[in-house]
C-alpha cells in the first residue's frame, strides 16, 4: 500500500516513509491511497494484539505481519482496549489516556521505519500538545536511542496532573518547554518549525531531522483504526451487536484524529452506523458539521476537557480530503483559507456527505458536570470530563434523533488525570483540596484505588521549568 498527500495527491510514499517523515513536505497529511477491506470476523477469537497487527497489516507493508505483532505484543503488553457497559476503556495505558493506544506502539514503528527508509540522522520529535500527548510520547519515547523529544505545551492551558506528569519526566533524551499561549499557539508554531526549510536545513547540518509524532503522523492514525475493530468484535462476543448490524460511535474530539480512526474502520468494512462527533465549548467542528462553514475565528475557550479545547483541528483535513472527492486541489484551497482567513465553507454536496457520516453535537460546562453525577448516581462508574462530553452529546443524539441503535463511547482519559473537577461535579467540597487529595476522595466514592501513575507524581522531582514565548519556540528547537 502507497501513501499520498492531502494537499498533492500524485505523491506515492510507503507506510515507512510516511511514518518516518511525519508530514508532507508541502504541509499536507499522509493518507492511505485506497481503503483495504478487513473481515472483522476473523479477529474475534483473537487477542488485543493479535487484532491490532491484522489492522496495521493491511496498511503496512515495509514489515511482515510476524514483525508487526512483536511490535504490538511489546506496546499492548500490559493493557488492551476493553469494552465495558458499551464503554470502550482506552485509558488503561501508562499515562491513562488514550493517546498511549498509538504512543506505545508509535516508537516501535518509527525506528523499523527508519531502518527501511535508510534514515542515519538523529530523529528529532517536537509535540504540542493540549496535555495528554505531551506525556503519552515522552514515556514512548524517553531512553529511545537515536530520538529526541521536545514537548511543548501551554502554560496554564493543561491540568495540574497533566503537568507534573510531564514536568517530572526522567530520560536523557527529553526536553519540556512550557510556551505563553494556547495550544493553537503551540501547534502552529510546531506546524511552522516543521514547513520551514532553513530550520530543516539548519539541523540537517548537524545530523539531525525533524519528526511529529502528534496526531498528524500516520503511526498514530493506524493503531487507532485498530480498537474500533476490536471494539465491534467485543461488542459482538458480548450479545450487545447482532453480528454484523451496525454500530455507531461516540467519540469526545478535538483534533480530530480518534473519531478519523472510526470513520476509517467503517471504509474498511467495519459495520459502523452514524460517527457522533462530540465537542465541548470550543464547539468548531458541530459548527462544522451543522452548517458546512468552519469558522475558527471565535474565542478560545479554556474548559474541564482541557484536551478537546482546540480550534483548529488538524486531522480535520483527512477527512476533508474524502469529503471532496480525494480532490487534493479543493484541500488546498480550503486550507490556504483556513489559514489566511480562518474560515471556509463546504459546497452543498460535501455538506451532504459529512452529514451523512457524522452528527456533531456540544456540551457545556454544567451539562458535563452533570452528566459526570448522573452517570456515577445510575451505573456505579466515575467518568472523566472528556468521556463525560460524549455521553452528554450521546445522550442528546438519541433524544434528537430516536436512534438508538448499540453504540460504544470513547472513554478516553482516566477520571484520575482530572481528579478535582470529576470530585466537584460529583459533590465534594474542593475548596481546601488540593489535586491529590480530590483524587483520593474520587477513588473512595468509585471504591478503587488511585493508580501509580497519579498518586507516585506529588513525590517526583521537577525536571523541566524552562518556558518561551511561540516565537522562541525555534531557538529552543536549535539550541
Ligand atoms: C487527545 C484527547 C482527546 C481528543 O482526541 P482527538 O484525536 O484529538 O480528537 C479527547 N480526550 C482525551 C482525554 C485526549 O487526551
Amino acid at each position: 500500500m502507497k501513501f499520498l498527500s492531502t494537499q498533492n495527491s500524485s505523491l506515492r510514499v510507503s507506510a515507512a516513509q510516511a511514518i518516518a517523515q511525519g508530514i508532507s513536505d508541502e504541509g499536507g497529511l499522509f493518507v492511505p491511497e485506497c481503503f483495504p477491506k478487513l473481515d472483522w470476523q476473523s479477529l474475534l477469537p483473537l487477542s488485543y494484539p493479535e487484532r491490532a497487527a491484522k489492522v496495521l497489516s493491511a496498511y503496512i507493508d515495509d514489515f511482515s505481519e510476524e514483525e508487526i505483532l512483536e511490535m504490538t505484543r511489546a506496546a499492548y503488553a500490559n493493557f488492551g482496549a476493553p469494552v465495558n457497559d458499551d464503554i470502550l476503556e482506552l485509558y488503561h495505558g501508562p499515562t491513562l489516556a488514550f493517546k498511549d493506544m498509538a504512543l506505545q506502539l508509535l516508537p516501535h514503528l518509527m525506528r523499523a521505519s527508519a531502518r527501511v527508509t535508510g534514515e542515519k540522522r538523529e530523529i528529532l520529535i517536537l509535540v504540542a500538545t493540549s496535555g495528554d500527548t505531551g506525556k503519552a510520547a515522552l514515556e514512548g519515547f524517553a531512553n529511545q536511542s537515536g530520538i529526541r523529544v521536545i514537548v511543548f505545551y501551554p502554560d496554564g492551558g493543561v491540568s495540574r496532573a497533566q503537568k507534573l506528569q510531564m514536568v517530572t519526566q526522567e530520560g536523557n533524551n527529553v526536553k519540556v518547554v512550557a510556551v505563553k499561549g494556547n495550544f493553537d499557539d503551540a501547534q502552529s508554531g510546531v506546524k511552522r518549525i516543521f514547513t520551514d526549510e532553513d530550520i530543516r536545513a539548519r539541523l540537517n547540518e548537524r545530523g539531525v531531522v525533524l519528526s511529529s509524532a502528534n496526531s498528524i503522523n500516520l503511526g498514530r492514525l493506524l493503531p487507532q483504526v485498530a480498537y474500533y475493530f476490536s471494539a465491534y468484535a467485543d461488542m459482538v462476543l458480548q450479545g450487545k451487536v447482532e453480528s454484523g448490524a451496525p454500530m455507531n460511535i461516540c467519540v469526545p474530539t478535538g483534533n480530530f484524529g480518534n473519531i478519523l480512526a472510526a470513520a476509517y474502520a467503517k471504509r474498511m468494512g467495519l459495520p459502523v452506523g452514524k460517527l457522533i462527533c462530540a465537542s465541548n465549548q470550543n464547539h468548531v467542528l458541530t459548527d462544522f458539521i451543522r452548517t458546512g462553514v468552519y469558522d475558527r475565528r471565535r474565542e478560545f475557550l479554556i474548559s474541564s476537557s482541557p484536551s478537546m479545547d482546540i480550534l483548529i483541528s488538524s486531522n480535520l483535513e483527512r477527512m476533508l480530503f474524502e469529503i471532496v472527492g480525494r480532490n487534493d486541489e479543493t484541500v488546498r484551497t480550503y486550507m490556504r483559507a483556513l489559514k489566511a482567513e480562518g474560515i471556509y465553507t463546504l459546497a452543498p454536496d460535501e455538506l451532504a456527505a459529512l452529514q451523512e457520516e457524522f452528527y456533531g453535537g456540544w456540551t457545556d460546562e454544567p451539562a458535563v458536570r452533570a452528566t459526570i453525577e448522573k452517570t456515577y448516581r445510575t451505573t456505579g462508574h466515575v467518568i472523566d470530563p472528556h468521556t463525560a462530553v460524549a455521553v452528554g452529546v450521546l445522550e442528546s443524539y438519541r433524544n434528537e434523533t430516536g436512534d438508538n441503535r448499540p453504540c460504544v463511547v470513547a472513554a478516553t482519559a482516566s477520571p484520575y488525570k482530572f481528579g478535582r473537577a470529576v470530585y466537584d461535579a460529583l459533590g465534594g467540597d474542593v475548596s481546601s483540596l488540593d489535586d491529590f487529595a480530590c483524587c483520593d476522595a474520587v477513588a473512595a466514592l468509585a471504591n478503587e484505588k488511585v493508580p501509580a501513575a497519579i498518586s507516585a507524581l506529588p513525590t517526583k522531582p521537577v525536571l523541566h521549568t524552562q518556558v518561551c514565548t511561540p516565537e522562541e519556540m525555534v531557538d529552543v528547537v536549535l539550541g
